[in-house]
């Protein structure tokens, strides 16, 4: 059997004998990309080894019955497996086969010889957290015997306590997994990080991020270190801007040994890689993702000059993936106050505390002062954007700004000591609120003008046209439809994403985690559409839905008719704490980033009790009705129907009909049975019926009306009659936007020459 591969035998295609990592550095080995040298131990010598060793058999007995929540045990398991595979002996032409490929490798050098050891997964299907042990790395290695250690100690980290809980967890054979170990020439960087071919926080295709630190990446990957950031254009291969940080320690090759060591003074505050190599990275950047034919993430290394790459991977978390780690970061709140100057600024952040200090301020520039004064004028013209600590809406720094029209926020409080010289911050001026770093941040009325020029070739209406939504990756593009807000927001999307039960994250002392990253998936929403409203509509998953999701099986009843279940607002009132993180999401989103265009939604509502009981809820999480936070409840329940004056008296702002729902209730037929899917059809007297009675009796509580269902993006004359009816607004699919457009401001139409026929009969 073959147990070692060179670079050279290797491409991407041998990711299942030898991982991800040692089948891409043969890849880009082979394609000229400048990648140290190496071979891979491929996962068959793994396998071998528990196989000669009869390791399988033992592995299966210790972790048989093992309670992987007792974390002690799971520890103590954990080393007993992993003593095993680094105490069998390995077999001895193995050993000899690895040693001659590593004395090979030696002799490709012409200095001393040190590699580095990596462990490699195999199963790429699965996800990367169920190889916890794949980032092992073993730096440093001089020596034959060192080598074959480290080569163990990578199949042992296929064994580590995390690794061993995810697999369990999720239900993967421990035993099927499989690890290859890379072994390679060490590059002693003296610089290194890490490169994405796009900008992983905003998805924006056109810029490739390099993260950069002083010395051996580890530092970087293990967060220990903040990089500098330089953000470059993929296309022109500008520098578009740079974040110099403060390094103290690095971790580097000094004095034939691998360890931390303090970074020179003066070196520490620099830049800590020229221009010329940012450059020419990222356009090594750019040719790798050429070859690959998508995004990259590659870590890098340089020595003196030359750039080395020792990882790429697909980057994962773009697109599809956006809602997966990292993508759509929680923007930060470093500050807020009034906002004095709308617009969206970005740049470092340059302190003036006195006049002379305006010397500093360069083009684009952040300006953060305590109050700004008429000497301050020409430096205000050039920044990018203003903070101040003090003053109001007619404080000199507020007007001057808005005559200039630079965001800006005044009266933060405390912005001179809060935020550090050099430091990326972005101004929302329009809400008032400064993030950390470059956060992108919908122009208020970027995406809106955009809809209001389509909106222009369109006859206006005066019934609303809403969108229906789910999907946060198509919330820019949506947000430039001439639409007047997003009328449906579904929760459920967002929640699949974030993967896991909310009761087991609630178990696990997670909540806040399910609220940032709700909150974070909610800003792109909101923020896209904004000033427009955003009505979410909170969880409507049923029990088989929701069992669905990690952890999902331990939390959800199985019930024999899930569609007239434990779903809804009867969830929320029976067992309120899930729901109430989906309401400090949205409150996050409301105060903390300012987006105040983000409403509430209730599905599924079958008795006037269950929403007192919700606004309850809603007043406990601080969350109260007023001008700009409406509350809506869909009327999806025939109940509500016949009854929906006493709904009203509970207290809300609107009604939106789903047609969805109703029709199943009303017709009595399982909106997902296939068998009668001919009979299952809102167009039905008895629906029609239903909802003019909901229309009817909205305009006589005083509030406004929606229909939220498939009905109007499926029918044309639906849409029609809705406006005979008198909607206030209805909510299509995207794609059907500018169809019910017309079809509404030509029924309108109509009405009025009814209306004038009748007037003039009269
Ligand atoms: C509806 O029932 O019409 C509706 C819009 O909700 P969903 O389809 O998500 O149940
Ligand atoms: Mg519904």
């Amino acid at each position: 059997m073959k147990f070692i591969a060179k670079f050279e035998e290797l491409s991407k295609n041998d990711v299942n004998k030898a991982g991800g990592k040692g089948a891409n550095l043969g890849e880009l080995y082979n394609a000229g990309f400048p990648v140290p040298p190496g071979f891979v131990v491929l996962s068959d010598a793994y396998f071998f080894h528990l196989e000669k060793n009869g390791l399988k058999e033992r592995i299966r007995e210790i972790l048989n019955q093992l309670d992987v929540n007792n974390v002690e045990e799971l520890e103590k398991k954990a080393k007993e497996i992993q003593t095993l595979i680094i105490n069998a002996p390995i077999d001895a032409e193995l050993k000899k086969q690895i040693i001659a490929y590593y004395k090979e490798l030696c002799a490709r050098t012409s200095s001393e010889c040190v590699v580095v050891v990596r462990s490699s997964a195999t199963a790429e299907d699965l996800p990367q957290a169920s190889f916890a042990g794949q980032q092992a790395t073993y730096l440093g290695i001089k020596s034959e015997d060192e080598v074959i250690e480290s080569v163990k100690k990578c199949w042992a980290s296929l064994f580590t306590p995390r690794a061993i809980f995810y697999r369990t967890e999720n239900g993967f054979d421990h035993l099927k997994v499989g690890l290859a170990a890379v072994v390679q020439l060490m590059v002693p960087s003296m610089r290194s990080g890490v490169m994405f071919t796009v900008d992983p926080t905003t998805g924006d295709r056109e810029t490739i991020v390099i993260e950069a630190v002083y010395g051996m990446g580890e530092s970087l990957v293990s967060g220990k270190v903040t990089p500098d950031t330089y953000y470059v254009d993929k296309r022109t291969l500008k520098i578009k801007q740079k974040h110099v940080s403060y390094q103290e320690k690095l971790i580097g090759y000094r004095d034939k040994n691998v360890g931390e060591h303090l970074v020179k003074d003066d070196k520490r505050k620099t830049q800590k890689l020229p221009d010329e190599l940012i450059v020419a990275l990222a356009d090594l950047g750019r040719k790798i993702e050429e070859h690959y034919g998508k995004p990259q993430d590659i870590e890098w290394a340089v020595v003196g000059d030359n750039i080395y790459i020792v990882q790429s991977r697909p980057v994962t978390t773009l697109n599809k993936n956006v809602k997966k780690e990292g993508e759509i970061k929680a923007a930060h709140v470093l500050l807020k106050g009034l906002p004095a100057s709308p617009g969206i600024g970005s740049g470092p952040v340059k302190i003036v505390l006195n006049v002379e200090q305006l010397s500093k301020i360069k083009e684009g520039d952040v300006l953060v002062a305590k109050m700004t004064s008429p000497d301050y004028v020409p430096a205000m013209k050039k920044v990018a954007a203003i903070i101040t600590d003090e003053g109001g809406l007619t404080s000199h720094a507020a007007i001057v700004s808005r005559e200039l029209n630079v965001p800006c926020v005044v009266g933060t409080g405390h912005a001179t000591e809060t935020l550090k010289e050099g430091m990326i911050v972005t101004v929302d001026g329009e809400r008032g609120v400064v993030y950390e770093g470059n956060v992108k941040v919908a122009h208020s009325t970027k995406h809106f003008e955009q809809a209001s020029v389509k909106l222009k070739q369109y006859p206006p209406t005066g019934t609303k046209i809403y969108v229906n939504l789910a999907e946060v990756d198509k919330a820019e593009e949506v947000a430039q439809l001439p639409v007047d807000g997003v009328g449906l927001l579904r929760a459920e999307f967002m929640i699949a994403d974030i993967g896991e039960h909310p009761k087991k994250m609630i178990e696990e002392g997670r909540e806040q985690e399910f609220v940032d990253k709700l909150a974070a998936n909610l800003r792109v929403f909101a923020s896209a559409f904004y000033p427009r409203p955003v009505v979410y509509r909170a969880t409507d998953f049923k029990t088989n839905e929701y069992r669905n999701l990690k952890g999902g099986d331990k939390y959800e009843p199985k019930e024999n008719n899930p569609m007239m279940g434990f779903r809804g607002a009867i969830r929320y009132v029976m067992d309120p704490a899930a729901f109430k993180l989906e309401l400090r999401a949205i409150k996050k989103v409301r105060e903390e980033y300012g987006l105040r265009n983000l409403w509430l939604m209730i599905p599924f509502v079958r008795t006037p009790e269950e929403l007192k009981r919700i606004k309850e809820l809603l007043e406990e999480e601080g969350l109260k009705r007023n001008h700009d936070f409406k509350l809506w409840m869909m009327v999806e329940v025939p109940s509500a129907v016949l009854c929906l004056e006493e709904f009203c008296k509970v207290g809300i702002d609107g009604v939106s009909i789903g047609t969805n729902d109703l029709t199943q209730l009303t017709l009595g037929i399982d909106r997902d049975n296939a068998m009668l899917s001919h009979e299952f059809d809102e167009r039905n007297p008895a629906v029609l019926k239903a909802i003019e009675t909901v229309v009817k009796k909205a305009k006589q509580c005083g509030i406004t009306v929606s229909v939220c269902g498939q009905a109007p993006t499926l029918y044309p004359e639906f849409a029609e009659k809705l406006v005979e009816m008198g909607v206030t607004s209805m909510s299509v699919n995207p794609d059907a936007v500018e169809r019910t457009k017309l079809i509404v401001a030509s029924a309108e139409r109509k009405l009025l020459l009814k209306i004038y026929d009748k007037l003039m009969r009269e």
